[in-house]
């Protein structure tokens, strides 16, 4: 199937359907909230009656999206659930939300993404990697379903438009990323005042959990890879949330000679300790990191990419040299 027969296909789903249910991955980033929510909004516009599941766990979300609010959000399967068309916004593999009721068989799930490695998980799937983001698909939607891009909608949509290109910067960034940032700063986006919100006016206890990874800096390979490390100690010490960490690694892509920035830090939740989160960033085009995160159970792009990880940090640095190597 083509993407515009996919497209097709969802848009007729969506015209269809009357009860829906949006969710998205966990650890939800600027792509997936704004997605989730420019698209209930954009449901809402066509009358539909639109919920959106996240997990309680998530809140409070990263402290830069302090500003989105929640209106029609659950924590909890809905009563009617069976009876709900569910989309996963810009989740690459249903494992990323980890919860039973969604992965039933029964459920019919449209799944719109623009993750290269999407498992194409769906019962109808619109996985186009060419997109920048998961937000550019649903403006594309929008467009096809007649919706007025509100300021609000625009909004959402330039939150994760701006952070997955990481602020226009990052390979994604398209003719059609530009053209869709000049219609959602035409249709109402404050474009500096969410560079505020997003990137700037953060508590401090941020800048110190960042002045810690930059003393433990290390580098391999002549700088190919460069690494931190952040221990539980880091965040107790500073204070700082997991969230905190979100933006660290991008500090250490800046280093010269770096084809690979990766962070890790170890998990805070008390369930979750000997774990470790790694965080995974290409430079250049030289290396993709969705291959190195798939060795460790997870996934992503081919410039950024995550997973999460028994190894130790030693076992790790090793995996990811190695394989750092392998491709160059
Ligand atoms: P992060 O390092 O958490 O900012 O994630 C970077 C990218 O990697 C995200 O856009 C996700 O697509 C992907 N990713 C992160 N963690 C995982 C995971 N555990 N499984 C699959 N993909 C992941
Ligand atoms: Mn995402
Ligand atoms: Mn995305």
């Amino acid at each position: 199937m083509t993407v515009s027969t996919e497209v097709d296909a969802v848009v007729e789903e969506i015209r269809q359907a009357q009860k829906l249910l949006l969710t998205t991955h966990e650890n939800p980033d600027g792509d997936a909230l704004g997605s989730l929510l420019g698209m209930h909004w954009i449901l809402q516009q066509l009358g539909k009656d639109s919920l959106m599941y996240m997990s309680p766990d998530e809140f409070p979300l990263p402290y830069e999206y302090r500003f989105f609010t929640f209106d029609d959000l659950v924590g909890a399967p809905p009563d009617d659930v069976n009876d709900r068309v569910v989309i996963f916004l810009d989740c690459g593999n249903i494992d990323r939300m980890p919860v039973d009721f969604l992965q039933r068989d029964g459920i019919h799930i449209l799944n719109v993404d623009h993750h290269h490695d999407n498992t194409r998980f769906g019962t109808v799937n619109l996985v186009w990697p060419e997109a920048s983001c998961t937000a550019e698909i649903v403006f594309g939607l929008a467009k096809e379903l007649g919706v007025e891009i509100t300021p609000k909608i625009a909004h959402a949509l330039y939150v994760g438009l701006v952070t997955d290109t990481g602020k226009f910067m990052y390979e994604n960034t398209t003719p059609a990323a530009h053209r869709m940032a000049a219609d959602l700063i035409d249709a109402g986006v404050d474009a500096h005042g969410v560079y505020r919100r997003l990137f700037e006016d953060l508590p401090f206890r941020r800048l110190q959990l960042l002045s810690r990874a930059l003393e433990k800096l290390a580098r391999y390979d002549d700088g190919a890879v460069t690494l931190a490390a952040l221990t539980r100690a880091d965040f107790e010490e500073t204070g700082a949330l997991e969230t905190d960490s979100e933006g660290i690694v991008d500090h250490l892509r800046s280093v010269e000679h770096t084809k690979v920035a990766v962070l890790v830090r170890e998990l805070l939740a008390d369930d979750r300790r000997g774990l470790s989160k790694v965080s995974l960033r290409a430079t250049d085009g030289s290396v993709d990191v969705s291959v190195i995160a798939r060795e460790l159970g997870g996934g992503g792009h081919r410039q950024a990419a995550g997973a999460t990880t028994e190894l130790s940090l030693d076992q790790l640095v090793e995996l990811i040299r190695a394989k750092v190597a392998a491709q160059r």
